[in-house]
């Protein structure tokens, strides 16, 4: 435990001692983080199973200190299905990436969304394919340079950026989706709290909890990591609006307790 003056800051006590594999300024670790409080503030050490889905996120689960399962790539959605389906009590959770989730995992997370399964799926998007070299995703921006398309993203040839949480919103499945960002302290906090209902709402058997979070990837951005942050403002914003996509009435009640 770090006393900061009158702050205290810890490490949460469902993540283990361990360093991260993420580059220096990834976004992933601070995603990594805030669910590892929320599994903390909701005391599901011994409930929550972590599902590693293939990319940058693939070996989440040893970063807690909870069980953990691998699915195949862009699987985690049916593997969290078959284990809450099975076992209704544990509340199996899985940190995907766009390359994962957008693209060979599409199908996965649109028919687990319109079932409204009780899981929670956190969806890291970073517009690119980060582990196997930063290459053209489906959340690619207009525009961008990546490894795939040297000479930028363009909609004659590679179509438009998915946007994914407005896409599961017109389905009747899920309970809570959201899109929130990394950029600033502010943000990170509001992706806290809403990460907190996506594990929420389907605890409650409410349906799918679904939080999409804009994530820095430097390495690929070929940005220097302290500027990561600006570029999600200039150029991933104005094309993934961040904000509640979905809540289902009844999730407005989970809200009101959610802590600050
Ligand atoms: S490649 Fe990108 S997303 Fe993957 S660990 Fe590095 S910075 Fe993070």
């Amino acid at each position: 435990m770090y006393n900061m003056g009158d702050a205290i800051f810890h490490r949460p006590e469902s993540m283990p001692d361990r360093s991260t594999h993420f580059c220096p300024g990834c976004g992933h670790g601070i995603t990594q983080r805030l669910v590892g409080e929320v599994l903390d503030e909701l005391e599901l050490r011994e409930r929550a199973i972590c599902i590693g889905s293939i990319g940058c996120t693939v070996t989440s689960y040893i970063y807690y200190d909870v069980d953990g399962m691998e699915a195949p790539h862009g699987r985690a959605p049916a593997v969290a299905t078959a284990i809450k389906r099975c076992h209704p009590d544990l509340v199996p959770f899985t940190i995907q990436g766009d390359g994962d989730l957008a693209s060979i995992g599409m199908a996965e997370i649109i028919h687990a969304a319109t079932r409204g399964e009780n899981i929670t799926i956190i969806f890291a998007n970073n517009a690119n394919f980060g582990m196997t070299g930063g290459q053209l995703a489906p959340t690619t921006l207009m525009g961008m340079y990546t490894s795939s398309t040297i000479k930028g993203r363009k909609a004659e040839q590679n179509g438009f950026p998915i946007r994914v949480s407005e896409l599961l919103a017109t389905l009747d499945g899920p309970a809570y989706i959201a899109r929130v960002s990394l950029h600033n302290p502010a943000n990170v906090r509001k992706a806290r709290r809403a990460i907190e209902i996506a594990f929420k709402a389907p605890m409650a058997g409410m349906g799918l909890g679904f939080v999409e979070v804009l994530s820095m990837c430097p390495i690929n951005w070929k940005v220097e990591p302290v500027d990561a942050p600006q570029w999600i403002v200039d150029n991933m914003v104005p094309q993934f609006p961040l904000g509640e996509y979905k809540c289902k009435p009844e999730v407005m009640g989970l809200k009101t307790v959610v802590k600050e």
